[in-house]
């Protein structure tokens, strides 16, 4: 059975759709290649692409994979370093008793760590074993390369203006804040793994499948603005056994699934992420 886990590539995608992104002020945009000094915020013809950088999708999965380990009652290392003056902090012995370990702790004497551990890394120069990479993304659908972790997107700079709500003031504005969005945003994320274990893609499946579920709470939503509406992402994994051409039908939005997918979904399903599951349950079990 464990041969199984040979069937899976190191390389595995997200289907991630979102009406709006925010993400704080880090969206990387090709704006100053295309606009050539004329951009204008609010030209709806501007065909900017750009990047969003990992970080915040990243602390979206691990956030969903934190949750999948303690709702089977496992504990996931805390996401935090466990320094002195956050050990004092109520919020870290708070999320102590909610579910997490002190980072690293499982790693203490010699022990293999938890899963979350094993997934995102811990201390200094040891890499997590999934690669998150960012997502590029374009307005040009036709120019989108979904095999290779890329979406549509469209660019949009959003001004709010901040007004004074004394009466006197005649709704005066006090400031003006900019922020960076991505409006209609479709496309795959790619995650690499750096070594492939039938437990880590059993809870980056079970993990997805958490967010999708959830993603309204406010908790779960991914990057900013989530107070209005921002970040709430549909999200699935593609079956991992779909080949290339397999995985571009998955975003077009004009070709359905073929028999074979079909098949291999039910493959997937039935065998291979039944067979994982039983794993990630041993690990979470014998784990910290
Ligand atoms: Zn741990």
């Amino acid at each position: 059975m464990t041969a199984m886990i040979e069937d899976i590539d190191r390389d595995v995608f997200v289907q991630v759709q979102t009406d709006l992104l925010v993400v704080g002020d880090s969206i990387m945009t090709d704006r100053h290649h295309a606009s050539n000094g004329n951009y204008e915020d609010n030209d709806p013809q501007n065909q900017i692409g750009g990047i969003i950088p990992a970080f915040s999708l990243s602390g979206w999965l691990r956030h969903g994979m934190e949750k999948v380990v303690q709702e089977r009652e496992g504990t996931a290392c805390h996401p935090g370093e466990s320094n002195a003056n956050f050990r004092k902090d109520d919020v870290y012995s708070r999320d102590i008793e909610a579910g997490y370990h002190p980072k690293g702790d499982c790693v203490e004497d010699g022990n293999e760590g938890c899963v979350i551990h094993d997934l995102f890394g811990g201390f200094g120069n040891q890499p997590g074993k999934i690669m998150r990479r960012p997502i590029k993304f374009s307005p040009v659908r036709s120019s989108v390369d979904y095999t290779r972790g890329q979406a549509e997107g469209h660019y949009r700079r959003i001004n709010r203006n901040v007004v004074s709500r004394n009466q006197e003031d005649n709704r005066e504005p006090l400031r003006n804040a900019e922020l960076d969005a991505v409006g209609n945003l479709d496309g795959s994320w790619h995650l690499s793994y750096r070594e492939v274990k039938p437990e880590f893609v059993a809870l980056l499946a079970e993990a997805i499948e958490f967010l999708d579920a959830h993603k309204t709470d406010f908790m779960h939503q991914l990057g900013g603005a989530r107070n209005f509406g921002g970040g709430i992402v549909d999200c699935e994994l593609v079956n991992p056994l779909y080949e290339e051409h397999e995985l571009r039908r998955v975003f077009d939005r004009g070709k359905g699934n073929t028999n074979k997918m079909d098949d291999k979904d039910e493959k997937w399903r039935e065998e291979y992420l039944s067979e994982f599951k039983t794993e990630l349950v041993e690990r979470i079990e014998g784990g910290p």
